[in-house]
């Protein structure tokens, strides 16, 4: 698993010819490069309606519809964007992912049980809730929460309840309202004794501190036992894994942090609950933990999803160390594996740069926890993050910490462990530097360095010369066409029904753009008013999963819902098309005044309207040349569709006068009233 998400709405029109689904339902004349008809979406006795194979969209001068073919499906059938999609990916021959839509009973029956495991792990955390709060027993878990500085607003924020002593309180509560032993027992919430002996409750004596999905439903437990607990107990016990919960691919406390990190376009990991709890606490609340466990490369694929910019902080004892290094092992991996999803070559090359300075490591000072830092003050947390080391410089300092520099030994010891490193910066520059400070620290000849990198690094093109398995055959190739080397990879791939003609520079790289930028600056952005004193609308997007995007976008921007809300409910192809734009976006640096945003947007917004113009203008030019030529033989029809034609470019061409040429900043525009 490499994070990459096939984009198969991208796959499905680069296989099929607008011409041909189209053609299907409208009889198309072919004229000059393009083809035209009578539109389906309105009566008309001449063809207004154009089909442009180049920029894979249709147009009628008539009633203005335009789109791509998932819209034309969509209308003329009065299909669904899921619906559409599954019949055009059937006629493209490209097979969807498997969907639980298409419910077979076991998958029903699965997904009944885990509801049910739901409900359990609800009503055990009411339960443990209500005795937090009001017990006597609880007495002692109330003294240590104050103690440890838990304010009341935190105990409700996230949750947290109290496991009585005795050993089967919830199992007894919860029998009660009707669960069975085997479904606790499945949820976790309950063990069975050895010999057949019955069950007892899992969490006894323990703060509980529930864990919760992204969406904020509680999928498992965490329990840490009061300071006075006997030594041998364990001080922390979780739940074990369930059909709800894994501990691979779950990150205590992201469903109250993934706002704040999309915001800050930063995650911070730290090692504990309690460490979570307090970071928010003292308002840093883009902080979570992984569980009892490294992270891992599903930990990754989460975070990922909200920001690429990492900071690890973690303890500075000889297990933080440990679990720090293997966290950037994992990361590397994460990251060197894999192929980002955006939307164009150059974002993603830009990405990857961005990938590798945005890791960082954040050593706390030696015996402290997060919480015990975060409790000094917001500046001193922040000064702390703030300050955390690239992976590469954090990787150099245990590196040349843990050597003698000043042996022979340890001189080779050192370049032989950072050389690799160093060779991972792709910035030349960048590189440069590390090779000096390596020079420097190992007081080693910089020359020598240099030759030692080079050989590293010829060993690594020979490797990468080794054959790769076949690319997926519905995966997209943007830079196959471009380079020989690739031939063979492309000989590998499944062949379309037909030979495409090959796609050039993508034409609607701008539309996209403008919606990430919406994505996410929305709520200054989406007023924002063009040269002609309209915001954006949606059929300023050709692509149809841009204007259900930007449905979606307004929705959210009318307080309907949050934006993750909406994307669970997508149907997943266009979830990973919104998912594509929101990673694209944030690969930019933030922009901190609503002035700049607003007209960075607007900007963006004349831009495209004014190359759409300039299309359709040049699209219009080009069908009035050839409906002149043949109008001879179409008589009356032919003449009429002239005018229109006409009637159309001037218009177009006036519109276009207000985008172009852009105005200055400086000089009074005379296109000003
Ligand atoms: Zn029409």
């Amino acid at each position: 698993m490499n994070g990459y998400v096939p984009n198969y709405i991208e796959e499905i029109k680069r296989r099929l010819s607008i011409v041909d689904v189209v053609g299907q339902k409208v009889s198309l004349k072919k004229s000059g490069r393009n083809f035209r008809g009578l539109c389906p979406f309105h009566a008309e006795k001449s063809g207004s309606f154009y089909v442009w194979p180049d920029s894979e969209s249709y147009f009628c001068f008539g009633c203005k519809e335009s789109g791509d073919i998932f819209n034309f499906i969509m209308k003329t059938e009065g299909l669904a964007f899921g619906e559409a999609l599954e019949q055009l990916a059937g006629r493209a021959g490209v097979q969807l992912p498997e969907r639980q839509a298409t419910e077979d009973p076991e998958v029903a029956k699965r997904r009944q049980q885990t509801e049910r495991l739901s409900e359990a792990m609800q009503a055990a955390t009411t339960y443990y809730q209500n005795i937090l709060h009001k017990s006597n027993e609880a007495a002692p878990a109330r003294d240590y929460l104050k103690e440890r500085g838990v304010s009341e607003a935190s105990v409700e924020s996230f949750g947290l309840g109290y496991a009585l002593g005795g050993w089967d309180n919830l199992l007894k509560y919860l029998n009660s309202r009707g669960f069975k032993n085997d479904e606790l027992l499945a949820a976790g919430l309950i063990g069975e004794r050895e010999n057949g002996g019955g069950f007892y409750d899992r969490f006894r004596e323990r703060v509980i501190f529930p864990i919760r999905d992204r969406q904020g439903k509680v999928i498992a437990f965490g329990g840490r036992v009061l300071s006075g607990a006997p030594k041998d107990v364990p001080k922390y016990l979780n739940s074990p894994q369930t059909p709800l919960f894994d501990k691979s691919n779950t990150l205590y406390g992201l469903d109250l942090a993934k706002e704040s990190i999309r915001r800050t376009d930063r995650v911070v990991v730290v090692e504990g609950y309690l460490d979570v709890l307090m970071c928010h606490q003292y308002g840093h609340s883009n902080v979570v933990a992984a569980l009892g466990t490294a992270l891992g490369e599903k930990h990754i694929a989460i975070i990922k999803k909200l920001t690429k910019r990492i900071v690890l902080a973690l303890d500075a004892d000889t297990a933080g160390q440990m679990a720090t290094l293997k966290g950037i092992e994992v990361l590397k991996q994460g990251f060197d594996t894999l192929t980002v999803p955006v939307p164009t070559a150059r974002g993603l090359i830009r990405f990857e740069q961005q990938l590798d300075a945005d890791v960082r490591i954040a050593t706390l000072p030696a015996g402290k926890d997060p919480d015990d830092v975060a409790k000094e003050g917001g500046s001193k947390w922040r000064e702390l993050i703030d300050r955390a080391l690239p992976v590469v410089d954090y990787y150099f300092s245990s590196v040349t910490a843990s050597v003698d520099l000043n042996s022979a030994r340890g001189k080779s010891e050192a370049v032989e462990k950072l050389i690799p490193a160093i060779l991972e910066v792709h910035d030349r520059i960048q590189r440069e530097h590390y090779l000096q400070k390596l020079a420097r620290l190992a007081k080693v000849d910089a020359g020598l360095l240099r030759s030692e990198l080079n050989r590293a690094m010829k060993a690594e093109a020979q490797n990468r010369l080794r054959p790769h398995p076949a690319p997926l055959p519905t995966t997209p190739e943007p830079e196959a066409v471009e380079t020989f080397e690739s031939a063979d990879a492309d000989a590998a791939v499944q062949p379309a029904q037909k030979p495409v003609p090959v796609k050039t520079a993508q034409p609607l790289e701008l539309e996209d753009m403008l919606l990430a930028f919406l994505l996410r600056y929305y709520s200054d952005a989406l007023s924002v008013e063009a040269a002609d004193g309209e915001p954006v609308r949606e059929d300023d997007f050709i692509r149809s999963e841009n204007r259900l995007v930007f449905e979606v976008l307004q929705k959210v921007n009318a307080g309907e819902g949050s934006l993750d809300d909406f994307e669970e409910n997508l149907n997943p192809e266009l979830a990973a098309h919104l998912e594509r734009l929101r990673t694209f976006s944030q690969a930019e640096p933030e922009i901190p005044d609503l002035v700049t945003v607003q007209e960075t947007l607007r900007f963006q917004l004349n831009r495209l309207r004014e190359v759409n113009l300039r299309r359709l203008y040049e699209q219009g030019t080009q069908a009035l040349e050839e409906s002149e030529v043949a109008s001879p033989e179409e008589g009356e029809a032919g003449l009429a569709d002239s005018d229109h034609l006409w009637v159309m470019i001037s218009t177009v061409s006036d519109q276009l006068k207000q985008y172009y040429p852009p105005k200055s900043m400086v000089f009074r525009d005379s296109r000003d009233r």
